[in-house]
Protein backbone atom coordinates (compact mmCIF):
# COMPACT_ATOMS: atom_id res chain seq x y z
CA UNK A 1 0.00 0.00 0.00
CA UNK A 2 1.02 3.23 -0.60
CA UNK A 3 -0.26 6.40 -0.15
CA UNK A 4 0.79 10.06 0.18
CA UNK A 5 2.00 11.12 3.76
CA UNK A 6 -0.32 13.59 5.67
CA UNK A 7 0.57 16.77 6.55
CA UNK A 8 1.46 18.21 9.11
CA UNK A 9 -2.21 20.36 10.28
CA UNK A 10 -4.30 16.94 9.30
CA UNK A 11 -6.76 16.05 12.07
CA UNK A 12 -6.05 12.62 13.54
CA UNK A 13 -9.09 10.74 14.98
CA UNK A 14 -8.30 9.06 17.74
CA UNK A 15 -11.39 6.30 18.99
CA UNK A 16 -10.89 5.97 22.91
CA UNK A 17 -10.20 8.54 25.52
CA UNK A 18 -8.11 7.42 27.66
CA UNK A 19 -4.49 8.30 28.84
CA UNK A 20 -3.33 6.46 25.36
CA UNK A 21 -5.18 8.72 23.48
CA UNK A 22 -3.83 11.50 26.13
CA UNK A 23 0.06 10.91 24.95
CA UNK A 24 -0.53 9.93 21.48
CA UNK A 25 -2.58 13.14 21.40
CA UNK A 26 1.07 15.18 23.09
CA UNK A 27 2.76 13.34 20.20
CA UNK A 28 0.91 14.18 17.63
CA UNK A 29 0.75 18.07 18.85
CA UNK A 30 4.29 18.45 18.64
CA UNK A 31 4.66 16.85 15.30
CA UNK A 32 1.82 19.88 14.62
CA UNK A 33 -1.13 17.17 13.81
CA UNK A 34 -4.96 18.60 15.54
CA UNK A 35 -5.86 15.30 17.46
CA UNK A 36 -10.20 15.07 17.69
CA UNK A 37 -10.86 12.08 20.20
CA UNK A 38 -14.19 9.82 20.13
CA UNK A 39 -15.36 8.63 23.80
CA UNK A 40 -17.98 8.23 25.58
CA UNK A 41 -16.85 10.69 28.68
CA UNK A 42 -16.61 13.99 29.04
CA UNK A 43 -14.09 15.32 29.93
CA UNK A 44 -11.33 12.86 29.22
CA UNK A 45 -8.02 12.24 30.00
CA UNK A 46 -7.67 12.88 26.47
CA UNK A 47 -10.03 15.27 25.49
CA UNK A 48 -8.36 18.04 28.42
CA UNK A 49 -5.31 18.24 25.50
CA UNK A 50 -7.11 17.28 22.58
CA UNK A 51 -7.83 20.04 19.53
CA UNK A 52 -11.51 18.95 18.79
CA UNK A 53 -13.60 16.30 20.62
CA UNK A 54 -17.00 13.85 20.31
CA UNK A 55 -18.59 13.26 23.17
CA UNK A 56 -20.55 9.90 22.37
CA UNK A 57 -21.37 6.39 22.88
CA UNK A 58 -19.08 4.07 20.24
CA UNK A 59 -22.72 2.85 18.64
CA UNK A 60 -23.97 6.15 17.79
CA UNK A 61 -23.67 6.05 13.81
CA UNK A 62 -24.64 9.24 13.48
CA UNK A 63 -22.17 10.61 16.14
CA UNK A 64 -19.71 8.72 14.27
CA UNK A 65 -20.35 9.74 10.89
CA UNK A 66 -19.87 13.03 11.83
CA UNK A 67 -16.51 12.11 13.14
CA UNK A 68 -15.07 10.62 10.38
CA UNK A 69 -16.27 13.65 8.44
CA UNK A 70 -14.27 16.12 10.15
CA UNK A 71 -10.82 14.00 10.23
CA UNK A 72 -8.19 13.07 8.07
CA UNK A 73 -7.61 9.69 9.37
CA UNK A 74 -8.91 7.64 12.25
CA UNK A 75 -7.19 5.12 14.61
CA UNK A 76 -7.99 3.83 17.79
CA UNK A 77 -6.39 3.84 21.67
CA UNK A 78 -8.97 1.14 22.24
CA UNK A 79 -9.90 -1.55 20.49
CA UNK A 80 -13.15 -2.98 21.93
CA UNK A 81 -15.02 -0.88 19.28
CA UNK A 82 -18.29 -2.73 17.74
CA UNK A 83 -17.98 -4.06 14.56
CA UNK A 84 -20.78 -2.21 12.59
CA UNK A 85 -19.63 0.97 14.21
CA UNK A 86 -15.88 0.35 12.26
CA UNK A 87 -17.44 -0.87 9.26
CA UNK A 88 -18.87 2.50 8.79
CA UNK A 89 -15.90 4.51 9.18
CA UNK A 90 -13.77 2.58 6.67
CA UNK A 91 -16.31 3.40 4.32
CA UNK A 92 -15.73 7.23 4.90
CA UNK A 93 -12.18 8.01 5.92
CA UNK A 94 -8.56 5.69 6.14
CA UNK A 95 -8.97 3.56 9.20
CA UNK A 96 -5.41 3.12 10.33
CA UNK A 97 -5.17 -0.27 11.63
CA UNK A 98 -7.74 -1.64 9.62
CA UNK A 99 -10.90 -3.49 10.77
CA UNK A 100 -9.02 -7.26 10.10
CA UNK A 101 -6.98 -6.25 12.81
CA UNK A 102 -9.23 -5.08 15.68
CA UNK A 103 -11.39 -7.94 14.40
CA UNK A 104 -8.79 -10.70 15.93
CA UNK A 105 -7.45 -8.87 18.23
CA UNK A 106 -10.98 -7.87 20.13
CA UNK A 107 -11.57 -11.85 20.94
CA UNK A 108 -8.70 -14.29 23.42
CA UNK A 109 -9.53 -17.05 20.89
CA UNK A 110 -9.48 -15.51 17.08
CA UNK A 111 -5.93 -14.10 18.78
CA UNK A 112 -4.98 -17.22 20.13
CA UNK A 113 -5.87 -19.23 16.83
CA UNK A 114 -4.11 -16.34 14.88
CA UNK A 115 -0.50 -17.01 16.97
CA UNK A 116 -1.32 -20.47 16.21
CA UNK A 117 -1.85 -20.53 12.32
CA UNK A 118 1.51 -18.13 11.99
CA UNK A 119 3.70 -20.78 13.91
CA UNK A 120 3.69 -18.65 17.36
CA UNK A 121 3.46 -20.97 20.63
CA UNK A 122 0.73 -20.14 23.44
CA UNK A 123 -0.28 -21.76 26.59
CA UNK A 124 -2.73 -24.67 25.29
CA UNK A 125 -5.68 -23.97 25.49
CA UNK A 126 -9.39 -24.39 24.64
CA UNK A 127 -13.02 -22.72 23.72
CA UNK A 128 -15.04 -23.20 26.32
CA UNK A 129 -19.21 -23.00 25.92
CA UNK A 130 -20.34 -25.24 28.91
CA UNK A 131 -19.27 -27.20 32.38
CA UNK A 132 -18.80 -30.06 30.25
CA UNK A 133 -16.10 -28.58 27.86
CA UNK A 134 -14.89 -27.11 31.08
CA UNK A 135 -14.43 -30.86 32.34
CA UNK A 136 -13.22 -31.91 28.99
CA UNK A 137 -11.02 -29.21 28.74
CA UNK A 138 -8.96 -29.39 32.13
CA UNK A 139 -9.02 -33.01 31.91
CA UNK A 140 -6.98 -32.38 28.98
CA UNK A 141 -4.76 -29.10 29.90
CA UNK A 142 -4.41 -30.23 33.33
CA UNK A 143 -4.27 -27.69 36.91
CA UNK A 144 -3.60 -25.36 37.30
CA UNK A 145 -5.07 -23.43 34.07
CA UNK A 146 -6.77 -19.87 34.18
CA UNK A 147 -10.73 -19.84 32.66
CA UNK A 148 -11.04 -16.13 31.04
CA UNK A 149 -13.59 -14.24 29.36
CA UNK A 150 -13.05 -14.28 25.54
CA UNK A 151 -13.88 -10.77 24.97
CA UNK A 152 -13.62 -7.42 27.04
CA UNK A 153 -11.27 -8.71 29.72
CA UNK A 154 -8.17 -6.88 31.10
CA UNK A 155 -6.32 -6.01 33.69
CA UNK A 156 -7.55 -9.89 34.77
CA UNK A 157 -10.99 -9.15 34.49
CA UNK A 158 -12.90 -11.88 34.03
CA UNK A 159 -10.16 -14.28 34.84
CA UNK A 160 -10.70 -17.32 37.15
CA UNK A 161 -7.44 -19.29 38.09
CA UNK A 162 -8.76 -22.95 38.08
CA UNK A 163 -6.82 -24.31 41.28
CA UNK A 164 -6.19 -27.88 42.83
CA UNK A 165 -10.29 -27.80 44.67
CA UNK A 166 -11.25 -25.39 42.18
CA UNK A 167 -15.17 -27.09 41.31
CA UNK A 168 -15.58 -26.49 37.83
CA UNK A 169 -19.92 -26.25 37.43
CA UNK A 170 -19.18 -23.60 39.61
CA UNK A 171 -16.24 -21.57 37.73
CA UNK A 172 -18.22 -21.67 34.49
CA UNK A 173 -20.81 -20.37 36.57
CA UNK A 174 -19.20 -17.62 36.99
CA UNK A 175 -18.51 -16.69 33.75
CA UNK A 176 -22.46 -16.13 33.49
CA UNK A 177 -22.67 -18.09 30.05
CA UNK A 178 -19.76 -15.81 28.19
CA UNK A 179 -17.64 -17.81 25.89
CA UNK A 180 -14.21 -18.49 27.48
CA UNK A 181 -11.01 -20.08 26.72
CA UNK A 182 -9.39 -22.30 29.07
CA UNK A 183 -5.17 -21.63 29.21
CA UNK A 184 -2.77 -23.79 30.78
CA UNK A 185 -0.64 -21.73 33.95
CA UNK A 186 2.17 -21.05 32.91
CA UNK A 187 5.18 -21.24 35.79
CA UNK A 188 6.85 -18.66 34.04
CA UNK A 189 10.54 -17.29 34.72
CA UNK A 190 9.02 -13.72 33.59
CA UNK A 191 6.94 -11.54 31.19
CA UNK A 192 7.88 -9.47 27.94
CA UNK A 193 6.11 -7.20 25.32
CA UNK A 194 7.66 -6.03 22.25
CA UNK A 195 6.36 -3.03 20.34
CA UNK A 196 6.76 -2.89 16.77
CA UNK A 197 5.39 0.03 14.61
CA UNK A 198 4.83 -0.43 11.20
CA UNK A 199 4.33 2.14 8.38
CA UNK A 200 2.42 2.16 5.19
CA UNK A 201 4.96 0.98 3.77
CA UNK A 202 5.52 -2.14 5.54
CA UNK A 203 8.22 -0.81 7.19
CA UNK A 204 8.66 -1.96 10.77
CA UNK A 205 10.67 -0.72 13.94
CA UNK A 206 10.74 -2.83 16.96
CA UNK A 207 10.94 -1.31 20.41
CA UNK A 208 13.49 -3.91 22.49
CA UNK A 209 11.94 -6.27 25.03
CA UNK A 210 10.53 -4.72 27.93
CA UNK A 211 10.73 -7.14 31.03
CA UNK A 212 6.72 -6.45 32.85
CA UNK A 213 5.41 -7.77 36.19
CA UNK A 214 2.08 -7.46 37.62
CA UNK A 215 0.51 -7.41 40.24
CA UNK A 216 -2.95 -8.57 40.79
CA UNK A 217 -2.99 -8.93 37.23
CA UNK A 218 -2.41 -4.96 36.20
CA UNK A 219 1.06 -4.02 35.29
CA UNK A 220 3.17 -2.46 38.05
CA UNK A 221 6.28 -2.11 36.35
CA UNK A 222 8.23 -2.62 33.73
CA UNK A 223 12.17 -2.45 32.88
CA UNK A 224 14.33 -1.91 30.19
CA UNK A 225 16.83 -3.85 29.56
CA UNK A 226 14.91 -7.02 30.02
CA UNK A 227 17.29 -9.46 31.95
CA UNK A 228 17.34 -12.07 29.00
CA UNK A 229 19.79 -13.10 26.82
CA UNK A 230 20.13 -11.59 23.24
CA UNK A 231 18.66 -14.56 21.18
CA UNK A 232 15.65 -14.32 23.52
CA UNK A 233 15.29 -10.66 22.93
CA UNK A 234 15.16 -11.65 18.89
CA UNK A 235 12.82 -14.31 19.41
CA UNK A 236 10.52 -12.17 20.83
CA UNK A 237 11.11 -9.43 18.76
CA UNK A 238 10.42 -11.76 15.96
CA UNK A 239 7.09 -13.01 17.50
CA UNK A 240 5.91 -9.03 17.16
CA UNK A 241 7.25 -8.74 13.45
CA UNK A 242 5.52 -11.86 12.15
CA UNK A 243 2.27 -11.20 13.56
CA UNK A 244 2.52 -6.98 12.38
CA UNK A 245 3.40 -8.66 8.77
CA UNK A 246 0.62 -11.30 9.29
CA UNK A 247 -2.19 -8.62 10.43
CA UNK A 248 -0.82 -6.09 7.09
CA UNK A 249 -0.96 -3.85 10.17
CA UNK A 250 -0.51 -0.07 9.92
CA UNK A 251 -0.04 1.77 13.54
CA UNK A 252 1.63 -0.06 16.54
CA UNK A 253 1.49 -3.95 17.56
CA UNK A 254 2.03 -4.53 21.40
CA UNK A 255 2.82 -8.37 22.29
CA UNK A 256 3.06 -9.57 25.62
CA UNK A 257 4.66 -12.71 26.11
CA UNK A 258 5.75 -15.28 28.64
CA UNK A 259 8.98 -16.61 28.88
CA UNK A 260 9.32 -19.96 30.55
CA UNK A 261 11.98 -21.34 32.52
CA UNK A 262 13.32 -23.89 29.83
CA UNK A 263 13.73 -20.46 27.78
CA UNK A 264 10.76 -20.49 25.42
CA UNK A 265 8.33 -17.27 24.12
CA UNK A 266 4.58 -17.59 24.75
CA UNK A 267 2.66 -15.11 23.34
CA UNK A 268 -0.03 -14.26 26.26
CA UNK A 269 -2.03 -11.49 24.19
CA UNK A 270 -1.51 -8.52 21.51
CA UNK A 271 -3.00 -5.15 21.47
CA UNK A 272 -2.77 -3.10 18.27
CA UNK A 273 -2.06 0.26 19.75
CA UNK A 274 -0.07 1.71 22.24
CA UNK A 275 1.00 -0.16 25.17
CA UNK A 276 0.88 0.58 28.85
CA UNK A 277 4.04 -1.33 28.85
CA UNK A 278 6.05 0.99 26.21
CA UNK A 279 5.42 3.93 28.46
CA UNK A 280 9.11 3.77 29.53
CA UNK A 281 9.90 4.91 25.48
CA UNK A 282 8.93 8.14 25.99
CA UNK A 283 11.36 9.11 28.19
CA UNK A 284 14.54 6.58 27.18
CA UNK A 285 14.07 6.65 23.55
CA UNK A 286 14.73 8.84 20.78
CA UNK A 287 11.18 8.35 18.98
CA UNK A 288 8.41 7.08 21.98
CA UNK A 289 5.80 4.21 21.38
CA UNK A 290 3.07 7.79 21.05
CA UNK A 291 5.49 9.45 18.40
CA UNK A 292 5.84 6.44 15.95
CA UNK A 293 2.16 5.52 16.40
CA UNK A 294 1.45 8.95 14.92
CA UNK A 295 3.99 8.82 12.36
CA UNK A 296 2.50 5.27 11.33
CA UNK A 297 -0.73 6.39 11.09
CA UNK A 298 -0.12 9.59 8.91
CA UNK A 299 1.91 7.51 6.60
CA UNK A 300 5.39 9.23 7.56
CA UNK A 301 8.70 8.00 7.59
CA UNK A 302 8.63 5.98 10.91
CA UNK A 303 11.77 6.91 13.87
CA UNK A 304 14.66 5.54 15.30
CA UNK A 305 13.44 3.46 18.54
CA UNK A 306 16.42 3.20 19.98
CA UNK A 307 16.70 3.55 23.66
CA UNK A 308 19.42 5.75 25.24
CA UNK A 309 18.43 5.35 29.17
CA UNK A 310 18.08 2.75 31.36
CA UNK A 311 14.71 2.77 32.53
CA UNK A 312 12.30 1.21 35.04
CA UNK A 313 8.71 2.61 34.86
CA UNK A 314 6.05 2.26 37.57
CA UNK A 315 2.27 2.22 37.52
CA UNK A 316 0.49 4.89 39.69
CA UNK A 317 -2.29 2.93 40.54
CA UNK A 318 -5.64 4.25 42.79
CA UNK A 319 -3.88 6.15 45.29
CA UNK A 320 -0.35 5.99 44.58
CA UNK A 321 -0.88 8.92 42.87
CA UNK A 322 -1.35 11.03 46.31
CA UNK A 323 2.99 10.68 46.42
CA UNK A 324 3.24 12.90 43.24
CA UNK A 325 4.92 15.78 45.11
CA UNK A 326 7.83 13.70 46.54
CA UNK A 327 8.39 11.95 42.97
CA UNK A 328 9.16 15.16 41.73
CA UNK A 329 11.45 15.84 44.45
CA UNK A 330 13.24 12.99 42.99
CA UNK A 331 15.86 13.97 40.16
CA UNK A 332 15.73 10.53 38.19
CA UNK A 333 12.49 10.71 38.10
CA UNK A 334 9.78 11.53 35.05
CA UNK A 335 6.01 11.76 36.44
CA UNK A 336 2.94 11.37 33.69
CA UNK A 337 0.10 12.05 34.89
CA UNK A 338 -3.28 11.57 33.21
CA UNK A 339 -5.62 14.00 34.40
CA UNK A 340 -8.75 11.76 36.55
CA UNK A 341 -10.01 13.64 38.83
CA UNK A 342 -11.11 10.47 40.76
CA UNK A 343 -8.51 8.07 42.38
CA UNK A 344 -10.42 4.52 42.56
CA UNK A 345 -8.90 1.44 43.58
CA UNK A 346 -7.20 -0.24 40.39
CA UNK A 347 -7.85 2.73 38.16
CA UNK A 348 -4.23 4.01 36.34
CA UNK A 349 -3.79 7.39 37.20
CA UNK A 350 0.02 8.12 35.87
CA UNK A 351 2.71 6.50 35.91
CA UNK A 352 7.00 7.21 36.68
CA UNK A 353 9.46 6.43 35.23
CA UNK A 354 13.09 6.89 36.71
CA UNK A 355 16.04 7.19 34.24
CA UNK A 356 19.50 6.21 34.75
CA UNK A 357 22.42 6.84 31.82
CA UNK A 358 22.40 3.62 29.59
CA UNK A 359 25.05 0.96 30.70
CA UNK A 360 27.57 -0.35 27.64
CA UNK A 361 26.56 -3.86 26.59
P1 LIG B 1 -4.14 -11.12 30.67
O1 LIG B 1 -5.44 -10.50 31.04
O2 LIG B 1 -4.26 -12.33 29.81
O3 LIG B 1 -3.15 -10.12 30.14
O4 LIG B 1 -3.49 -11.60 32.04
C1 LIG B 1 -2.98 -10.68 32.99
C2 LIG B 1 -1.81 -11.31 33.72
O5 LIG B 1 -2.25 -12.51 34.41
C3 LIG B 1 -0.69 -11.79 32.81
O6 LIG B 1 0.15 -10.74 32.44
C4 LIG B 1 -0.04 -12.82 33.74
O7 LIG B 1 0.74 -12.19 34.72
C5 LIG B 1 -1.21 -13.48 34.38
N1 LIG B 1 -1.64 -14.62 33.53
C6 LIG B 1 -2.59 -14.59 32.57
N2 LIG B 1 -2.70 -15.78 31.95
C7 LIG B 1 -1.79 -16.60 32.50
C8 LIG B 1 -1.39 -17.97 32.27
N3 LIG B 1 -1.98 -18.73 31.34
N4 LIG B 1 -0.39 -18.48 33.03
C9 LIG B 1 0.21 -17.69 33.98
N5 LIG B 1 -0.12 -16.42 34.24
C10 LIG B 1 -1.10 -15.86 33.52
Amino acid sequence: MSAAPLPPGSTVGIIGSGQLGRMAALAAARLGYRVHVYGPEPDSPTEQVAAAATVAAYTDLAALEAFARAVDVVTFEFENIPADSVRLLTGLVPVRPGWRVLDVAQDRISEKRFFNEIGIETAPWAEINSADDLKQAVARIGRPAVLKTTRLGYDGKGQTKIGPDTDLDQAWAAMAGATSVLEGFIDFAGEVSVIVARGLDGKIQAFEPAWNVHTNHILDTTTVPAPIDQSLAQAAIEVARKAAEALDLVGLLAVEMFVTKDGHILANEMAPRPHNSGHWTIDACVTDQFEQFIRAVCGLPLGDPIRHSDAVMKNLIGDDVNDWLAILSDPDAKLHLYGKAEARSGRKMGHVTRIAPRRVG
